[in-house]
């Protein structure tokens, strides 16, 4: 059966051009970028490529990029840099809508003495900029908020925020995992000290990515050993992977205005067509200030777990909360911190599309979804919709 993939935000494939960039290096391309002989120093030409095509699209200096082995590991870095160069400093700052890489990492630290404050967030999942700039203490060694939420897709203000927080002083790091490629990112205006990326999620491979680290911002290695990446990541470089993400993020660059034309527009038809021919549907997120690839909609009293295995048996791939939790029929923790009703929070679902999104995936989800949430609210206690019985048990 054919795939219908509509889960870019949990992963991505990788793309054709990016494959054939890297494929030379497991093949004939094999030397150690740190040796000394000229089988090894060739490959160190194609990382520093790789390094300038990731300094291109991020508008920084190729000496600011860092590559890692993906999202997590350029979070985890950038807060235990920000926390491990201000020892005096004990005070974090972040929001509830993090992805796990970086609440766990809070979590953590919380655990060996430090204080988080985690910002709320309104039924739109939007972060107040008062209570931000109210939450910054002299002891703050760090803020960190993502630029788009991987559930959602809302993209925050992250210019306006780093600028407030710049201006006190505080360091400022960004999860842009999800941005790459959707929003046009210059390093020179946005005043964050750190950035995170992952290849996965924008046509590179698993298990690479990058973080950009200004000039100024100080760091401290996360990962200790031999003097690769200036001596700011240690480990044989994972070559075919670097080279796959300069590629990825040449691509990426190029894609924005796709993006946010031809994705947002088959985006748009797939919310309009479900909100549509659906009743007791819910958007979820800011709506204003949204990635154009993503949509996170909740059928009311339908188990979203359900859904997902009956648009499975069509081939059709998409999520409900993130792949991180999914597993556990826990509840998204970003939806409810949105505070989205009890009677949707279990019925959502993520579509997440991608540049080779086709109108006919779309339109198969289109001629199928309405008649599987039908089917469901048939078998389910309140069908069709019905306000439960205030004695109805709650599930
Ligand atoms: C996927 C994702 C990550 C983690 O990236 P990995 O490369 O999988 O470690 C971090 N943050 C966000 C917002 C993500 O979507």
């Amino acid at each position: 059966m054919k795939v219908t993939y509509l889960d870019n935000n949990a992963t991505t494939r990788v793309a054709p051009e990016v494959m054939e960039e890297m494929l030379p290096f497991m093949d004939t391309l094999y030397g150690n970028p740190s040796s000394m002989h000229t089988f090894g120093g060739q490959v160190q030409k194609h990382l520093a490529q790789a390094r300038e095509r990731a300094a291109q699209a991020l508008d920084c200096s190729p000496e600011e990029i860092i590559f890692t082995s993906g999202g997590t590991e350029g979070d985890n870095a950038a807060i235990f840099a920000a926390v491990n160069s201000q020892p005096d400093k004990r005070h974090l700052v972040t929001t509830r809508v993090e992805h796990p890489a970086v609440l766990n990492t809070c979590k953590y630290l919380e655990g060996r003495g430090y204080e988080v404050t985690y910002l709320p967030v309104d039924g739109y999942g939007r972060v107040n900029l008062d209570q931000l700039r109210e939450s910054l203490r002299p002891d703050t060694a760090l803020v960190s908020v993502m630029y788009a939420n991987n559930e959602t897709g809302n993209i925050y203000p992250v210019q306006a925020m780093a600028e407030m927080v710049k201006e006190r002083g505080v360091l400022f790091h960004t999860d842009a995992v999800q941005v790459i490629g959707k929003l046009d990112l210059s390093m020179q205006k946005l005043p964050v000290d750190y950035l995170a990326l992952s290849g996965h999620k924008i046509h590179a491979p698993k298990g690479v990515g990058a973080m950009f680290v200004r000039k100024k911002a100080p760091f401290r290695p996360f990962i200790l050993g031999g003097h690769q990446e200036n001596g700011r990541r240690a480990g044989t470089e994972n070559t075919a992977g670097i080279v796959g993400l300069g590629r990825a993020m040449q691509l990426a660059a190029m894609d924005i205005a796709e993006e946010n034309t031809r994705v947002a527009a088959l985006r748009d038809r797939l919310e309009q067509g479900l909100t549509r021919e659906v009743e007791q549907t819910r958007i979820n997120g800011d709506r204003e200030s949204r990635l154009p690839n993503t949509l996170n909609i909740s059928f009311k009293y339908v188990e979203g777990e359900a859904i997902l295995l009956m648009l499975d048996t069509l081939g059709v791939c998409a999520s409900s909360g993130s792949a991180c939790t999914s597993g556990n029929l826990e509840p998204s923790s970003v939806l409810r911190a949105m505070g989205v009703p009890f009677t949707h929070v279990h019925g959502s679902i993520r579509f997440s599309l991608s540049r080779y999104t086709t109108q006919e995936e779309v339109d198969l989800v289109l001629d199928h979804l309405p008649g599987i949430i039908n089917k469901l609210r048939d078998m389910s206690p309140f069908g069709q919709g019905r306000e439960p019985a205030a004695s109805a048990p709650r599930y």
